[in-house]
């Protein structure tokens, strides 16, 4: 990935082989889920591949609501949660409520020309879309309200970013200088060429500001624009903290195999998505918001759906099979269960043995289990995606492991993906190489906890 010359805390992260960017700033308010998608991790072809997000360019639409799951799996949402832009270019910003859960993907729009969108509600992921205009974040930790802006050069130049921040201010008493921003991927100077009348509406709006760094004049008397630059002067203006504000340093137009650019693909492109959705306020305390306890026979049909959300396929456990195991260990189970509505949210279930090493039997063979077992292989880690960002994986295995050290176990042991082995040595894990086992198809990590080494709370941050 090419990166311009600037300091920038944005980073690319992985889920479930879907990449995204991430701003630090934002993540730090600890109430935000949030990302930006590239165009890797889905399943659309052609010039759609392969995460396309829009519904309107082409695309079938089974393999666009396959890559909003799998975009909700990585960022931690459920599609039914996202609400939808109507972007065409004006600065008009939507209060998004309770009563547009869901517009754009599970029920039709019934609103248009909307480029921004702000609340408060919590449990809504506001979802607006590019390939070359640039996407703002607006976190208002304050306040606990959220917005999410759509700017292209009309976008820019009618300063919608400040005009964010002005509904902000009208509808949650936001003060900018509270506001946690920031300016996403999109297209650099370098490869954005504007013509004269573009030049000029900047000019005219930005003055003085409009000088050499935001827009130069080439000798075919064309213009380069820096509309990074610009939103950067936008939201400074309007009173957003420079200590506050992020902004990308990776450039569609730059990265076309990594990114969607409508510039670099002459309009042949899919949509790339920012995401942006509040947290609950009482998530922090999860004994407050969860029981942990040993599974119930009725809930083993729940936590197969459970399984079937949080894995692929391939590397699922069948419903019949969680039925079996649920019925045989039940007490190797360990749920957590959503007090205000009583679902299951996430699970970390296992089998005692006293074998040694990892084998792919213990997935299908429930038989396999032998109650004095001095070890346990753990079969299965879920969080629903909703509930995710909370520490509740973390927590799940904290109470599994003291539970399991009460009865006189020694030993945990887990296979994962490469990409979970730093969040499982957080969890007080060792990484023993590659396993012998091919589930699903995959390359998998050998790991262990040895209970008598792990008394006291995992360090690490999940
Ligand atoms: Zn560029």
């Amino acid at each position: 990935m090419k990166k311009k010359d600037r300091d920038s805390r944005m980073e690319l992260r992985e889920d479930g082989g879907v990449p995204y960017f991430i701003f630090k700033n934002l993540e730090e308010t600890g109430m935000v889920r949030h990302g930006f998608s590239t165009r890797r991790g889905g399943v659309s072809q052609g010039h759609l591949a392969s995460m396309n997000l829009s519904f309107t360019r082409g695309d079938e639409e089974e393999r666009v609501r396959e890559n909003f799951r799998r975009m909700g799996r990585a960022i931690g949402f459920e599609p039914e949660q996202l609400v939808l832009s109507d972007q065409t270019h004006t600065n008009h910003v939507r209060l998004v409520t309770e009563a547009d859960r869901g517009k754009g993907y599970t029920s039709p729009l019934d609103y248009h020309d909307v480029d921004g969108m702000i609340t408060d509600v919590p449990g809504l992921m506001l979802a607006t879309f590019y390939a070359d205009c640039v996407p703002l974040f607006f976190v208002d930790p304050v306040h606990r309200a959220i917005g999410l802006s759509h700017s292209g050069w009309k976008g820019t130049v009618q300063r919608i970013g400040a005009v964010t921040l002005q509904k902000m201010k009208e509808a949650f008493g936001t003060k900018p200088e509270d506001v946690r921003a920031a300016i996403g991927p999109s297209i650099c100077q370098d490869c954005y060429e504007v013509s004269e009348d573009v030049a000029q509406a900047f000019t005219a709006e930005f003055k003085a500001a409009a000088d050499e760094r935001m827009l130069y004049r080439k000798p075919n008397g064309k213009y380069q624009l820096d509309l990074w630059r610009a939103n950067e002067q936008v939201l400074l203006e309007a009173g957003v903290l420079p200590e506050h504000l992020e902004v990308t340093n990776v450039c569609t137009c730059c990265n076309p195999d990594m990114l969607f650019s409508h510039r670099a693909s002459q309009g042949k492109r899919g949509n790339l998505g920012a995401f942006l959705m509040l947290t609950e306020k009482s998530e922090g305390d999860l004994d407050e918001c969860f029981s942990f306890r040993s599974i119930r026979p009725e809930e083993a049909e729940q936590a197969a759906r459970v399984e079937q959300i949080c894995f692929p396929p391939n590397e699922a456990c069948t419903e019949a099979m969680m039925k079996k195991r649920a019925a045989k260990a039940p007490e190797l189970f360990l749920v957590a269960v959503d007090r205000k509505t009583g679902r299951m949210a996430g699970f970390l279930n296992g089998l005692s043995t006293d074998e040694e090493a990892f084998r792919d039997a213990f997935f299908t063979d429930a038989e396999l289990y032998d109650p004095q077992g001095k070890q346990v292989m753990l079969l299965g880690l879920d969080v629903l995606p909703e509930y995710r960002g909370l520490g509740l994986a973390r927590e799940l295995m904290r109470r599994y492991m003291d539970r399991e050290r009460e009865k006189g176990r020694k030993k945990l042991l887990l296979t994962c993906l490469e990409s979970k082995v730093n969040m499982y040595e957080g969890m007080g894990f060792q990484d023993l190489g590659i396993s012998a086992s091919a589930w699903g198809g995959e390359t998998w990590h050998e790991m262990a906890a040895d209970l008598e080494m792990t008394g006291q709370k995992p360090e690490g941050n999940l």
